[in-house]
């Protein structure tokens, strides 16, 4: 005799957990859960909407613990990490905010870091996001253009932070953007320019909109926006963004400020004594930036700023050995899965701080400098059996370095 099955879905009773019996036809479990919601849904419609799945609440982490997180990978740098942790915290606790029932509503901090090139900018907002719960990307300024002309449209931006939410619209718009090299799209002169500034000011006052929260139309894959592009709209309001740039020279107008500061001792030529004149980054305001070639209004809606200190001999030589995944680390654990021990001698860390220190490309020469000493022995060594040790001496990395296309740049230069 052939087996029962559901009269809904045909499922046998072998297949399913649950099978009743009507006079003339079976139900399983399944379409009796099924049928259920839909009764439901449709008995009650105001229950659906709110069916809709909720995003979770974030679960806060506090400045401190962010701190000590950062800690365990970027060296130094202290006022960022606060200023960071701080800014990231409150976005958190701005996202769980109930719907209130004063009038206050916390509004959002934009961020903007200013520090030298591979001080370590970027990395600090690749760190936070591996603690952070909601989707996070990095994109470049320079690639986007002022609509209509070659390049990206600002809104790309945003297609990248769709892509780390997977396109789930809503995780996106409580997500966190780094954007890279904000410093490049400056304009050329502190007055409003009279022609066509593309890659600049346009591309600053387009940037606008991103950052005060409006709703943008975003293309799904990037590129420039064509007429028959299906869009996503993506509500700005609890995007915090971060930038992040070199200004390579705004200690000029940091200096001219403090010089010509109407207060005090000013015209006095000793006032920029007192400062630490090593780092005159760290006196970095709002106005300076204005003095570089950011448009005040974009200036307005990045109101937190903070500054990366230059990375001094110390600070160099602490990266390659002690955050987390620092390169000597690295390059132990790649001899290591040789079954090589490998030994840095002290002297070696130390020129390679030298070189790096003379390159002026701050923690990004190190990397470089370590693989021109290093590829001969990885070449090598994986196929040389009997050899369990290895230590690089100062001869060794001197010799490797010097035939390198590294050394032959910097005589060149
Ligand atoms: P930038 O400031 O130009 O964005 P990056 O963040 O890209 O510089 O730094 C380049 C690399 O140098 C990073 O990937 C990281 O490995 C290293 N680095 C830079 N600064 C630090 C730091 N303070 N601590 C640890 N590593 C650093």
């Amino acid at each position: 005799m052939a087996q029962v099955s559901c009269s809904f879905c045909g499922r046998r009773k072998n297949e399913v957990e649950l099978l009743l019996s009507g006079i003339d036809a079976h139900i399983c479990n399944h379409c009796i859960l099924q049928g259920h919601q839909v009764v439901m849904d449709e008995l009650n419609p105001k229950e659906k909407k709110e069916k809709k799945p909720k995003l979770p609440k974030l679960n806060l982490v506090t400045p401190v613990e962010m701190k000590q997180f950062l800690e365990q990978y970027v060296i130094g740098q202290d006022e960022a990490k606060r200023t960071l942790a701080v800014a990231v915290y409150n976005h958190y606790k701005r996202l769980n905010q109930p719907v209130s029932d004063d009038d206050v509503v916390i509004e959002k901090s934009n961020i903007i870091m200013v520090g030298e090139t591979g001080t370590g900018k970027t990395y600090l907002a690749r760190s936070i996001a591996r603690i952070l719960q909601v989707p996070f990307c990095i994109a470049d300024a320079t690639t986007v253009t002022e609509a209509g002309y070659v390049g990206e449209d600002v809104e790309t931006i945003l297609t990248r932070l769709l892509q780390a939410a997977d396109y789930n619209v809503e995780a996106a718009e409580r997500g966190i953007v780094y954007i890279d090299e904000i410093d490049k799209v400056s304009r050329k002169s502190d007055n409003p320019s009279i022609t066509r500034d593309v890659s600049g000011e346009g591309v600053q006052q387009a940037m606008l909109k991103l950052l005060e929260g409006s709703v943008v139309n975003v293309p799904p894959q990037g590129g420039r926006k064509h007429p028959d592009q299906k869009m996503i709209q993506l509500n700005t309001e609890n995007i915090l963004f971060i930038c992040g740039g070199a200004f390579d020279g705004i200690e000029r107008h940091i200096a001219k400020r403090i010089n010509t500061r109407p207060i005090g001792f000013s015209g006095d030529n000793r006032i920029i004594e007192i400062f630490d004149k090593g780092n005159l980054m760290r006196y970095v305001t709002a106005q300076d930036l204005k003095s570089f070639g950011l448009i005040p209004e974009l200036i307005g809606r990045l109101p937190v700023l903070t500054h990366l200190n230059p990375l001094d001999r110390d600070t160099l030589k602490r990266i390659l050995t002690e955050p987390k995944n620092a390169l000597v680390k690295q390059y132990k654990k790649l001899f290591k899965m040789e079954d090589i021990d490998l030994h840095f001698e002290e002297d070696v860390l130390d020129f390679i701080v030298d070189q790096a220190d003379a390159y002026k490309l701050g923690a990004r020469g190190l990397r470089a400098i370590c693989e021109s000493i290093m590829t001969d022995a990885m070449f090598e060594l994986p196929s040389m059996n009997e050899v369990k040790e290895f230590t690089v001496s100062l001869d060794y990395a001197r010799a490797k370095f010097e035939k390198s296309s590294l050394s032959l740049l910097r005589s060149v230069a």
